[in-house]
């Protein structure tokens, strides 16, 4: 068995939740940010609302919604799931979650698209965050390489989707809250989502976190003999394993102790996991705490 597969030691479930993000790498052009998967057509009006005034004077007002937008795929081997994305209206409901729990500045557009590379990103040019179905492809391939059977492929495909969408969408309110952040950008939407999976979305969010770890494990495998690029703003593959693990076992340490007994967090990084996810909580909350309507 292959000692990666974290996702072996779940009972694996068949929620089908979107509301993940990604940062394999930022290929895309101009000043996007990152990584990607799918969608299509049918844009839905820019919302008039009026900036509602929260009662508390630590609340930020909210002037704009998570909206979504379709578009018409060209690819046809993506037809089916763009199908089942729309009538599963997956990004309807990862919006209708963000927009109960955060007030927004600004509208941010949720897609999902072929975009003929294997990616996810944010754009701030139109405040949109996209998935394409290449990376939901990509995630797919890798899992089925490394031993998933179809059906275990396409449920860790969406889970690893949900913590990449959240790692986009963590772009987006850092460009639209002007958060500060110090240090890197892509190691804070990486806990950023984190965050959100282990505090807000219960197992599904540790499945995210786990599949993800996953993807960077077998992707990191994959490139084991290629030069690794050193100057790329997004931390090596095998970091964001260590540090996904780090998150989920730093949550609730005595729960997650197989990780670390199972051979796949080591002991002297363990032992600081519980303090360090600790700092991420306080830090987020903080950052976050204006923005949420509840
Ligand atoms: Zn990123």
């Amino acid at each position: 068995m292959n000692r990666n597969s974290i996702n072996l030691i779940l009972a694996l479930g068949t929620l089908f939740l979107v509301a993940g993000c990604f940062c394999n790498s930022d290929r895309n052009t101009g000043s996007t940010r990152d990584d990607g998967p799918v969608f299509s057509n049918s844009s839905q009006p820019a919302s008039n609302k009026t900036a509602s005034k929260p009662s508390d004077p630590n609340k930020k007002s909210d002037s704009g919604d998570f909206l979504v937008d379709h578009e018409d795929v060209s690819t046809p081997k993506y037809v089916e799931i763009d199908r089942q994305i729309k009538d599963e209206k997956l990004l309807e409901k990862a919006a209708s979650q963000l927009n109960a729990a955060l007030s927004l500045p600004e509208d941010i557009t949720l897609r999902t698209k072929d975009c003929k590379e294997a990616n996810a990103y944010y754009d701030p040019n139109d405040s949109s965050v996209t998935m394409c179905y290449e990376l939901m492809e990509h995630f797919y391939a890798s899992f089925r390489s490394n031993g998933s059977n179809e059906k275990d492929a396409y449920s860790q495909m969406f889970d690893a989707v949900r913590f990449v969408f959240l790692h986009e969408i963590a772009h987006a309110i850092i460009d639209k809250y002007k958060l500060p952040i110090i240090g890197n950008e892509e190691d804070a939407a990486d806990r950023c989502s984190a965050y959100i999976n282990l505090e807000e979305l219960g197992q599904d969010g540790v499945k995210a976190i786990l599949a993800a770890a996953d993807a960077f494990a077998i992707e990191s495998k994959r490139n084991a003999n290629a030069k690794k690029n050193m100057a790329d703003e997004h931390l090596l593959g095998e970091q964001r394993y260590y540090n996904a693990l780090c998150m989920v076992y730093g949550s609730n340490a005595s729960k997650w102790e197989k990780l670390v007994t199972d051979g796949y967090l080591p002991k002297e990084r363990a032992v600081r996991c519980p303090t360090e996810y600790q700092k991420t909580v306080d830090a987020w909350a903080g950052l976050l705490g204006p923005w949420r309507k509840n």
